[in-house]
């Protein structure tokens, strides 16, 4: 039997179901989905992991791309509560970490005003897993000792709202989430804004699902690449230093002064 010492009837939990590979899940997250008797889901929580729930469990798509029916954030947060009110244990399963552009600020709220116990389970967010599949770090000592998380998600007719001047930090590595559509400005932007047109570019789609595809380009490019080479899954833009391949003369010679 799940242990429940955590997880009363009638509470919720946000649960982080990192990138899409099940392995990348948290023992807690797993724990968590398998107690539960129903389950808000996003679309881009994949079948791996909705099989850990529990047989007799009720599992609801709520993903802003299920179709026809797009759900609006407060019928989300009233349903979540409903459940909850009517004596479920309920998961709110969110791609990613809950905390990272995830909407949990009105989901956790909207929870509290209604007097109900509400807690996070982190998962890994994409900008982690999309590092992770180009086998590169984030940050470089020295170099890149900032990471800034930034969407670029503009609603629809609009430009978007950011501070490129901020943005264009040659010593920052920039993971720009939601940012496929938005590639284009996002090159010209940075550029405008003092970034060199040559800074590394990394374009990771569906990281660590099997149809992963990576593809390494510069800002000036970014554009062209994200048009050629993307398909229509997530993708997660990474732009900076950290993200500059090492030459392989460099990891040759590395090898060669390693002491034996
Ligand atoms: N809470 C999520 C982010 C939600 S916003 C997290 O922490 O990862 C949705 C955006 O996240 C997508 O548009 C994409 O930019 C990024 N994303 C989510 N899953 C991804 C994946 N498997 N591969 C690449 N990018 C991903």
């Amino acid at each position: 039997m799940s242990d429940l010492h955590d997880f009363p009837a009638g509470t919720v939990w946000l649960v982080g179901a990192g990138p899409g590979d099940p392995e990348l899940l948290t023992r807690k997250a797993a724990r968590l989905i398998a107690a539960a008797d129903v389950i808000f889901h996003d679309a881009l929580v994949g079948p791996g992991i909705l099989d850990l729930t529990a047989p007799g469990a009720q599992r609801v798509d709520v993903g802003k791309r299920a179709g026809r029916h797009s759900h609006s954030q407060s019928t989300i947060d009233a349903r979540i509560v409903a459940a909850a009110r009517a004596g479920n244990r309920v998961v709110r399963l969110k791609g990613g970490d809950p905390a990272v552009f995830g909407r949990a600020t009105e989901e956790l709220e909207a929870c509290r005003d209604a007097g109900i116990a509400v807690r996070i389970c982190p998962g890994i967010t994409a900008a982690s897993a999309a590092a992770a599949s180009l086998g590169t770090s984030l940050t470089l000592r020295g170099t890149a000792r900032r990471l800034t998380l930034v969407t670029a998600h503009a609603r629809a007719g609009e430009t978007l709202d950011l501070d490129w001047q901020a943005l264009a930090d040659p010593a920052a590595t920039l993971a720009v989430y939601m940012g496929k559509a938005a590639a284009g400005e996002v090159s010209a932007r940075l550029i405008a804004a003092g970034l060199p047109p040559e800074t590394p570019v990394a374009l990771v789609e569906n990281a660590s699902h099997r149809d992963e595809r990576r593809l390494r380009t510069r800002l000036d490019l970014l554009p062209f690449a994200a048009r050629a080479a993307l398909g229509d899954g997530p993708a997660l833009l990474l732009i900076g230093e950290a993200l500059r391949p090492a030459a392989p003369g460099a990891v040759a010679l590395a090898a060669a002064a390693r002491p034996c």
